[in-house]
């Protein structure tokens, strides 16, 4: 019979031997970055740690954190690839920009290996998700320096699938090509994928019925993980929809399965994961939310040594009934610490008010407004109706929604519905919160 798992040797191994491997990947990548790379070097002797400090994966305490801001003070400092880069440019293979929606992009590079291992963790997730060789894929994306969805052209080329590119397409020619060919497979960002269907019904079709989408998975934007949009992408599709987490810094590191647990599995032998606390920085439990750190345990020319993600997690207590033994988190990305918001004193998820407004039928686009009225913080949100609903409809509709906000956030949240197509359609990274407020806590 098929295996399960793409990788059952690790996918299955005892927790003993994927923290043994762990151990003597992280002692290899933290020799590498203090040999080859300045940042580190700098950034080791200002924490006064050596590698041979570091004999156990609990000793992994002793590195300092690399946020952000480190990587990209580095790069305007030493321009353009910084001094983290452990390799002359020339025997490096990729180049990745992030896609730098605050500040400047920055850029990412691999070596030919680095981005085979790269493309290896992210086939383990396919895999995972019942992508087979059998399965022709569609990664419907711009293939721009943005490392989004290139990881899945590869991955799903060493699985063994057939590929169909669809760079430079616009949104109609896309649905003419999943109409067109027996498309099974799909990536792109979950605004797209409900983005998409809407197109598709203006042309007259029903990708239900007109394509044969079977398996799609989202990335950049958190949508892939809210149970809510989910269910949508996955009606508008006829298709069971996934979510494939990652970033430019670290790569691909945390997917579900074919069970849909609610469980979000991570990539142990490419990235060593921590969940700390939030003004502690101490580990977190399981049933604890925390900030995930990661240190990527692959990738050689640009090393990620407990890169904080500023991504909120919360640790796994209980097993996936896939087997799988990795680590393994409770939900997807919670939110993020930048865009946790506070509201007279109570922290508000947007992606909660997303999860809820979402629920109902008769929404088609929203938008949320954080503001201060009266030196009071209001959470304002404006949803645009499909143009079914009728006008007489409105006030019924808003005072449903504000209800379920009430108890879905625990705060009270005003609730406007606006013309049908007032509010702004997003085809790629949406862009659906708004904060007007000075001062912001946080
Ligand atoms: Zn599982």
């Amino acid at each position: 019979m098929e295996s399960r798992y793409y990788d059952p040797e690790i996918e299955t191994a005892s927790r003993d031997k994927l923290r043994r491997l762990q151990e003597k990947k992280l002692k290899a990548i933290v020799q590498h970055a203090w040999d080859r790379s300045p940042f580190y070097r700098k950034k080791f002797e200002e924490a006064n740690v050596t590698p041979d400090q570091i004999k156990s994966r609990d000793d992994i305490s002793r590195l300092p954190f690399t946020t952000k801001e480190d990587l990209r003070k580095d790069q305007q400092e030493f321009p353009p690839w910084g001094s983290m880069l452990t390799l002359p440019i020339e025997e490096c293979q990729r180049i990745h920009m992030t896609s730098g929606t605050t500040g400047q992009a920055l850029r990412v590079v691999d070596t030919a290996e680095d981005w085979s291992k790269f493309c290896h963790a992210h086939a383990r997730m396919l895999y995972a998700y019942g992508i087979r060789k059998t399965d022709m894929v569609m990664p419907a994306f711009g293939f721009g320096p943005f490392i989004g969805f290139w990881a899945t052209y590869y991955a799903a080329e060493e699985i063994g699938c057939t590929l169909l590119a669809t760079g430079g397409f616009k949104t109609q020619q896309r649905v003419n090509t999943l109409v067109a060919y027996p498309i099974t497979a799909m990536g792109c960002t979950p605004s797209y994928a409900i983005y998409m269907a809407e197109e598709a019904k203006k042309m007259g079709i029903d990708l239900r019925k007109d394509a044969q989408i079977r398996i799609t998975w989202h990335t950049g934007e958190p949508g892939g993980g809210i149970p809510s949009v989910v269910k949508k992408i996955e009606e508008a599709l006829g298709c069971k929809a996934f979510d494939f987490i990652g970033s430019t810094e670290i790569g691909p590191w945390g997917f579900n399965c074919e069970f849909q647990s609610g469980l979000t599995h991570i990539n142990d032998d490419w990235a060593l994961a921590e969940v700390l606390d939030f003004d502690t920085d101490e580990p977190v439990g399981p049933g604890q939310t925390g900030e995930l750190v990661l240190t990527n345990l692959e990738r050689r020319a640009n090393p990620f040594l407990r890169y904080r993600t500023r991504d909120i997690v919360t640790v796994a207590d209980r097993t996936c009934p896939c087997g799988r033994t990795l680590f393994c988190l409770e939900g997807s990305v919670l939110g993020r610490l930048d865009d946790m918001k506070k509201v007279r004193g109570i922290i508000v998820y947007p992606s909660r008010i997303e999860e809820i407004v979402r629920e109902f039928k008769e929404m088609d686009e929203f938008q949320i407004v954080f503001t201060r009225v009266h030196d009071l913080d209001e959470i304002i949100v404006k949803i645009d109706p499909v143009a079914e609903l009728a006008r007489g409809s409105y006030p019924g509709f808003q005072n449903k929604v504000e209800k379920a906000l009430q108890v879905g956030l625990g705060i009270r949240a005003s609730v406007e519905i606006m013309e049908h197509g007032t509010l702004p359609r997003w085809d790629h990274k949406a862009k659906r919160i708004v904060d007007e407020r000075k001062d912001v806590p946080f």
